[in-house]
Order: structure tokens, then C-alpha cells, then sequence
């Protein structure tokens, strides 16, 4: 702890965004990265706590107190070595992690200003990258044993790094044509720049990680067979990728998609492809409805915007969340309050308790959304249950973004094939060590326990890397 009483003289400070009549033209990263001088001083308010609720919010247990020192030292390269040690990828999770570390801060339940540090940790790592601190450290030696890692998302990616720096041979399959995952194609690139996901499979691939791409496993049942023959281990790291839907009248008119056509096209497009003129979504001139509030849903808010809509409504069936606390997620727990993202700040109307009744078109095309106040009340079996007033509105809207959530992993192929059992949320079963029902198959990620966030992600694949090396090592016996 270098200064033991910073956190009495130096305010919180975040490294900020770039202006909104600025960044919602493009779709460059809008959050920008801390100077030195602004880390060393965040890094100072650190109180290195006997008991660090923000390592313990971590699911990765990043090491914040020790790195923020080094960083207050000026010890950039102890910083990135503490740092790197339990994040495979810093420089995503400094980017788009919610900061679960913030939320548990011994100043964010004292002071209502917590030590910055999700900012710290993307300067770090950008520190590192810059000074040539992050090299390729292939293995000295190789084990001999082959793992198929399936699916390439932030769990996929984890998981093959432990295993691939553990000397086991890797192979990562891609159903996509590109690595990444939803880190690549859900999460739009004003929020994660693409060059910081090829930039780390630069390294990872330098390290002697193979990535096979355009290559959906489990389509076709004799070469998963085959497949399940050739490799000692097989992780499942496919992701939750079946959307909520919404089936009420209209849900097939032009005009209806989920919000993940939008974004998946969108990064594509950005990413230089092109796409035929028929099959564009494009919000230009539109009026846009997001249904659903979440992040998925403030992401189609950002692109939509950028996109050149004329106006854009998210509506959320569930009521307006507390504004600053709430007595329900106390400290140290996340709080679940109002989020206003930067998209949101572009502007976006906003409105809660709203439920959808139907889709109406003219000739096959979306025209209105008729929509419904709902009240939440407590049912028969003490769960909350929606009631519909009997007034409805109409909203003129063009476009509408299905942005509910996921239920499960696809089924279809890959699960199906294998024939792994399900928990009781739909997602694949899992047991302490990660493994599925069948013998020498693993799974990781959202895949395992429904839609989450990049760094359960990354710290599933961890574990799962962890009882994966454990079985290999047993089966030498
Ligand atoms: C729009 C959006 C925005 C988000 N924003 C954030 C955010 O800001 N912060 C945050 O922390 N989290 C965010 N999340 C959540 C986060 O992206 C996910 O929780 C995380 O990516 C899950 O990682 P994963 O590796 O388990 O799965 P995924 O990232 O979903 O990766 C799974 C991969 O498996 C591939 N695959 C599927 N089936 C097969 C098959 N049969 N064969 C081969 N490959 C297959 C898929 O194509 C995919 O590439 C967001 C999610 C969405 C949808
Ligand atoms: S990964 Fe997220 S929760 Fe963990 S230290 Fe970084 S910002 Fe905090």
C-alpha cells in the first residue's frame, strides 16, 4: 500500500468516454484509456484491505491490491506479471467486464466512490502490450496429449490457453468464420476493437494453438465419432445461443429480428465484408423499438444510433430498477440498480413495465407494436407474476430488436450428437470438475450454466483447463 491516506485526498476518477456527438458517427471504442499519471494517482487510493471484498467479487480472484501497488510504484511490468496470472485476457475484461470487483470496494460501501479498477486493468495491459512486455511463451515441452476445444468465446479461448501452456497439444474448432466468439461477433466494436481479439490470437496462435474455423462439430455424427477417437479430451465451450423469443401475432413480419442478426452484421460489416442489399437490417431512418433492457439490448441502442435511426425506444417488462440502492443486493453483492450505458447516453428513450402484445404489418411489413402496462404481483406459488392492464398503445415503430436473453445451448448438432445430459436450466450438466455425462468430454462457459459475462467466461475455462489437465495427468498413470 503506498499512500496510506490517498483515498482521503485524491477523488475517484474514471478514464471516460469520448464525446457523444463524436463517437455515435462510428464505431471506434468509445471508452478511453487512463494516462499514467491518472493510474498512478487511482492506483494510490488502494487501501489494500485485510479483507478485499474486490478479489473476492472477482470470479477470476484478480490480485487488485498487489497490482494496484506496483502500479502506484511505478512497476508496470510486476503489474502485468500479478495481473496476467490469474486473466488469461486483460485487455478484454478491462474492457467490457461490469467491474464486479468495484461493486464489493470497501470505498464504494464508505465513500460511494470505490477504487477504480477495471480502467487500471486495461492500462495495464495496454502498458504491457506497448512496452513489449507480452511475448509468446510457447511451451518448453509437450505432453503429448490432444484436446479439442469447441467453440472459441471467451471460454474457449481460456481454456485452450491453460491447457495449450500445460503442453497439451490444442485444436480450438469454430462453427463461424471467425475466432472469438460473442467477443467477436455479439459484443459490438465500440465497445471491444476487434484488433485487441486478433492481437491476442496473434500470440495464442504463436504459442501453438491451431484454430480451425468454419467447422460446426457435431453436424455430422461420423466425424464427431472420429473426433471423440483422436483426442485424449474434448471441451464444450459452445456458448448459450438459443434467444429468447417472442411468439405473438406479427413475430414473422419484415421488420421483427433478434438482436443478434443486427450485431452479428453489424460487426461484419465493420470487419469489411459486405452484405447483399436484400439481407441488410439497417436502422437508417427508422424508428426502433429494443425489446428487452439489458445489455444486449442497449448494444442494439449503440448500433442502431450509429446506424442513423431516426428515433430509438427500449422497453423492459420488468419494472424500473432502484435508482442508487437497493436493499435487495446490499454491499458487497452486485447491485442490481438502473444502468445507464453509453449507448443509452446517445440517445434513447427508456420505459419499464411494458409488456408486448403483438406485431402489426401492412403487406408483410412491421408498422406497429401494440404494447401493455403490466403490474407485478405475487402468485399462488410466491413467484412474481405480470398482469396486463386492459389499456393497450400502439407505437409506430419500423424495426424491432429481440433482445430477451438466452435460453440454452443450441441443441441442434453438436448436443444432440453427443448425447450429453442437461441440467435443470437446459444447460449442459456439469459436475465439480467440469465434465459432462460422457466419459472424457468437458464443457465451459455460458454453455454450462446459461448467458453470462466475459470473465465467468474466461474463469470457467479456467477450471475447466484445471480438471482437464488433472484427468490427462491421471490417464499417464
Ligand atoms: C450482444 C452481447 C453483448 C455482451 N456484452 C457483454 C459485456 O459487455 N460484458 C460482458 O462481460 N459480457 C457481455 N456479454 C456476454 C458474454 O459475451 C458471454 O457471456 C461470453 O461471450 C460467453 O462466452 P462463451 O465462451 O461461453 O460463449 P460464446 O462467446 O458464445 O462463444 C461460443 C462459441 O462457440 C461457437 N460454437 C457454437 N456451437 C459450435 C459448434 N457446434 N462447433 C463449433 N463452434 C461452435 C459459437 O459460434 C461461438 O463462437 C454480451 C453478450 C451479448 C450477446
Ligand atoms: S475482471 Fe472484472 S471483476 Fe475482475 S478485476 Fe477485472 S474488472 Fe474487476
Amino acid at each position: 500500500m503506498g499512500d496510506p491516506k490517498a483515498f482521503l485526498t485524491i477523488g475517484r476518477k474514471e478514464a471516460g468516454y469520448r464525446p457523444v456527438q463524436q463517437r455515435k458517427y462510428d464505431f471506434a471504442e468509445v471508452e478511453l484509456t487512463f494516462n499514467d499519471e491518472d493510474c498512478h494517482l487511482q492506483a494510490s487510493r488502494c487501501m489494500d484491505c485485510g479483507v478485499p471484498f474486490c478479489h473476492w467479487n472477482c470470479p477470476l480472484g484478480n490480485r487488485q491490491p498487489e497490482w494496484q501497488d506496483a502500479v502506484y510504484k511505478g512497476n508496470w511490468r510486476e503489474a502485468y506479471r500479478i495481473l496476467q496470472e490469474t486473466d488469461d485476457f486483460p485487455e478484454f475484461t478491462g474492457r467490457v467486464c461490469p467491474a464486479l470487483c468495484e461493486k464489493g470496494c470497501v470505498l464504494a460501501l464508505s465513500a460511494n466512490a470505490a477504487v477504480t479498477i477495471r480502467n487500471n486493468e486495461a492500462a495495464i495491459i495496454e502498458k504491457a502490450f506497448s512496452e513489449g512486455y507480452v511475448t509468446a511463451c510457447p511451451p518448453r515441452t509437450r505432453t503429448g496429449k490432444r484436446v479439442a476445444v469447441i467453440g472459441s468465446g471467451p471460454a474457449g479461448l481460456a481454456c485452450a490457453n491453460q491447457l495449450n501452456r500445460k503442453g497439451h497439444t490444442v485444436d480450438v474448432f469454430e462453427k463461424d468464420e471467425r475466432i472469438g466468439g460473442l467477443l467477436r461477433l455479439g459484443i459490438p466494436d465500440f465497445k471491444l476493437n476487434k484488433g485487441v481479439i486478433d492481437r491476442r490470437l496473434k500470440l495464442l496462435e504463436q504459442e501453438g494453438i491451431s484454430f480451425v474455423c468454419n467447422t460446426p462439430v457435431g453436424d455430422d455424427k461420423k466425424a464427431l465419432s472420429d473426433m471423440l477417437g483422436k483426442y485424449d479430451a474434448v471441451c464444450v465451450a459452445i456458448g448459450s445461443g438459443q434467444p429468447r423469443d417472442l411468439q405473438v401475432e406479427g413475430r414473422d413480419l419484415k421488420g421483427v429480428y433478434f438482436a443478434l442478426e443486427l450485431l452479428k452484421q453489424q460487426n461484419r460489416l465493420v470487419a469489411g465484408d459486405s452484405v447483399e442489399p436484400e439481407q441488410l437490417i439497417s436502422a437508417k431512418g427508422k424508428r426502433v423499438l429494443v425489446i428487452g433492457g439489458g445489455d444486449t439490448g442497449s448494444d442494439c441502442v449503440g448500433t442502431s444510433i450509429r446506424q442513423g435511426a431516426t428515433s430509438v425506444l427500449q422497453i423492459e417488462i420488468m419494472p424500473k430498477p432502484p435508482v442508487d440502492k437497493n436493499p435487495e443486493t446490499p454491499w458487497p453483492n452486485y447491485p442490481r440498480i438502473l444502468k445507464t450505458s453509453t449507448s443509452h447516453q446517445e440517445g434513447c428513450e427508456r420505459r419499464w413495465s411494458l409488456d408486448t402484445v403483438r406485431f402489426i404489418g401492412k403487406n408483410g411489413v412491421l408498422k406497429q407494436v401494440e404494447v401493455a402496462p403490466v403490474t407485478w404481483q405475487t402468485g399462488e406459488d410466491g413467484r412474481m407474476v405480470p398482469r396486463r392492464a386492459a389499456q393497450t398503445e400502439l407505437l409506430d415503430v419500423d424495426l424491432v430488436f429481440l433482445a430477451m436473453g438466452f435460453v440454452h445451448p443450441v441443441y441442434e448438432g453438436l448436443v444432440e450428437n453427443l448425447g450429453v445430459e442437461l441440467d435443470a436450466r437446459h444447460n449442459v450438466r456439469v459436475d465439480a470438475d467440469n465434465r459432462t455425462s460422457v466419459p472424457k468430454v468437458f464443457a465451459a462457459g455460458d454453455a454450462s450454466y446459461g448467458a453470462g459475462l466475459v470473465v465467468r467466461a474466461i474463469a470457467s475455462g479456467r477450471k475447466a483447463a484445471a480438471a482437464i489437465d488433472d484427468y490427462l495427468s491421471n490417464l499417464e498413470k
